[in-house]
């Protein structure tokens, strides 16, 4: 069934939008999520398609919480090769996989899928390490995780068994205590503490502008990184008390180019996907 190319929606085009899974034109790749319009990740990975010549599409794909199987089903039968999965789709597209991988399991989300072959893994983990090579953190770091919903699961899955000592604080104490139980992290905070060498904010406050309990009066020579890309009051906060900032981008161009290398086999050029979403 030869559907035809897409003709809206792309970003090539200047926009930067999204289309219901059921109108999905044909295309090779792509990220679910909702919301999704929001997502720099087709600009991101197109630009890599470019500047290698791959005659690629990928586009931003609104699907609803509990529409993920039947738009699983629906796109992998027109033809998608390989998506990338954001918020609130990750558990239910690890479900939704045949062939899940050690890190997707150990994780318990995926946030790739191969459609043809029905496998998954999860890159933010192995992403966000990518990121911390920059910083010179000493050995055995001391990281403090905020928020424990899916990204921060990734982090603690990860941080530990690459060396690091990991506590972590969450609004809601309890899924904090979850976390403790099945990863190696130190600590579960009462409040929101400076004492580490990395504070990183996981947690979604920032998209909504929100502050988060932190007494910033401390603050010395530690790096304060927020997964939200974009200025955050947790990161203007950082940036007032004098500390070095990280937001979210290099993450994004980290767990998209390893994205990639898991589909096609081969790197993208990195540098050509943080320009493309700066
Ligand atoms: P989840 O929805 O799974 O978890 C959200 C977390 O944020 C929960 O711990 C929740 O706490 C906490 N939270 C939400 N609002 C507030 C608030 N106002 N004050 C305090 N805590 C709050 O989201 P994810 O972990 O999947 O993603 C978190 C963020 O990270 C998102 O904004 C996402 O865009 C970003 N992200 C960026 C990536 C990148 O490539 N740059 C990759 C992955 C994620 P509670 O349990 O109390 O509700």
């Amino acid at each position: 069934l030869e559907l035809p190319r897409p003709k809206i929606l792309r970003v090539s085009d200047g926009e930067l939008s999204a289309v219901d899974w059921q109108n999905a034109p044909k295309a090779e790749f792509g990220v679910i999520g909702d919301p999704v319009s929001h997502s720099r990740s087709p600009k991101m990975h197109e630009a890599a398609y470019r500047s290698l010549g791959l005659p690629y599409s990928y586009l931003a794909i609104h699907v609803p919480v509990g529409e993920v199987e039947p738009a699983l089903d629906h796109l992998k039968a027109i033809g998608y090769r390989g998506l990338n999965v954001t918020v609130p789709n990750k558990v239910s597209a690890l479900q939704w996989s045949t062939k899940p991988d050690a890190v997707a399991t150990r994780i318990g989300a995926a946030n790739t899928l191969d459609l043809t072959s029905g496998r998954c893994t999860n890159t933010d983990g192995s992403g966000f390490l990518d990121t911390l090579s920059d910083l010179n953190l000493p050995s055995g770091a001391r990281v403090h995780i905020l928020g424990s919903g899916g990204s921060a699961r990734a982090l603690a899955a990860t941080l530990p068994a690459a060396g690091y000592d990991v506590a972590i604080w969450n609004r809601t104490r309890t899924s904090a205590e979850k976390l403790k139980e099945e990863f190696p992290l130190s600590e579960v905070l009462e409040t929101p503490s400076l004492d580490c060498d990395l504070l990183v904010n996981t947690t979604s406050a920032g998209l909504t502008g929100d502050r988060l309990p932190i007494d910033w009066s401390g603050a010395n020579n530690l790096i304060a990184y927020d997964l939200v890309y974009g200025s955050t009051p947790f990161l203007e906060e950082a940036d007032r008390h004098g500390l070095q900032t990280v937001d979210g981008k290099g993450l994004l161009v980290a767990q998209g180019a390893r994205s990639f290398y898991w589909w096609l086999g081969f790197d993208p050029p990195r540098q050509v996907m943080l320009e493309a979403i700066q």
